[in-house]
């Protein structure tokens, strides 16, 4: 399930969605038509109003949900060959996750929430417990191991949440409106931290409905009612041909 080093280091694709629609039981296509590609070693941000499809396509990216029709390719496998089993090995081993509400274990010290972050890698308790130290001093936490959720700020709560995220070394970190229930200063920080993990070389997608954040990436994927609008990274005359599927 670890992906060949030469795939990561020829920059191809993490991220590969070919006419990828998504339709809720009810009928609501949430996303409809969607070609996207991201590469290795990307920091995008998928930008768009509340409602048109942002988080669907998180959840189709961190293969937590399949696509009714299209196709998906993640870290090199095909979704649709992989059962719901090596997707969850997928999931575990090579994609990270954060969302806006923290999810931190209510009384579980952050050092051992984040370790958890490992548990189904099969690393022994003594080597996660180093590794949760090591990666909550990256983000700047390492007074705060012994701290239960409720005792640490918002912004050091998702800092924790980006330590669990990324303890693994995830090929792909998502994150969901990462800054949404953060004031505006912790928000700066955990973007700060979403950066420098990029620039040692994690893939990362944040999504957001905030436009001014957005203006601070460099690639801006456009999201309305479940198409791509545009993305900075492909002409516009290539999106518009493929929204209007
Ligand atoms: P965003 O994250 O941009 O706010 P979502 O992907 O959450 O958008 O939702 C896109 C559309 O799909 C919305 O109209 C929403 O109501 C609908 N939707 C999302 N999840 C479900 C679901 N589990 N069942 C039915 N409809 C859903
Ligand atoms: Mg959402």
């Amino acid at each position: 399930m670890t992906a060949p080093a030469a795939r990561e280091d020829a920059r191809g694709p993490v991220v590969e969605f070919a006419g990828v629609s998504r339709t809720y039981p009810g009928g609501v296509t949430a996303v409809g038509g969607v070609d996207l590609t991201i590469r290795y070693g990307e920091l995008v941000c998928v930008v768009g109003p509340s409602g048109s499809g942002k988080s669907t396509m998180l959840h189709l990216m961190g293969t937590l949900d399949r696509p009714s029709t299209g196709r998906i390719a993640i870290d090199g496998h095909e979704v649709a060959d992989l059962s719901d089993r090596e997707l969850s090995a997928l999931r575990a081993q090579r994609i990270g996750f954060v969302f806006q509400q923290f999810h931190l274990a209510v009384g579980v010290p952050v050092l051992d929430t984040v370790a958890d972050g490992l548990l189904y890698a099969g690393v022994p308790l003594r080597e996660r417990r180093r590794r949760a130290a090591r990666a909550l001093s990256r983000v700047g936490l390492d007074h705060r191991l012994g701290h239960l959720p409720h005792q640490l700020s918002g912004g050091e709560r998702q800092r924790a949440a980006v330590a669990r995220a990324v303890i693994g070394e995830p090929a792909l970190l998502l994150a969901d409106e990462p800054t949404g229930n953060l004031d505006s200063v912790s928000g700066a920080a955990v973007l700060t931290l979403l950066r420098e993990l990029h620039a040692f070389g994690t893939t990362v997608v944040v999504i957001t409905h905030d436009r001014e954040l957005a203006e601070a990436f460099d690639r801006r994927v456009e999201m309305r009612d479940g198409r791509i609008i545009a993305d900075s990274a492909v002409p516009a005359a290539s999106v518009s041909r493929a929204g209007g599927r």
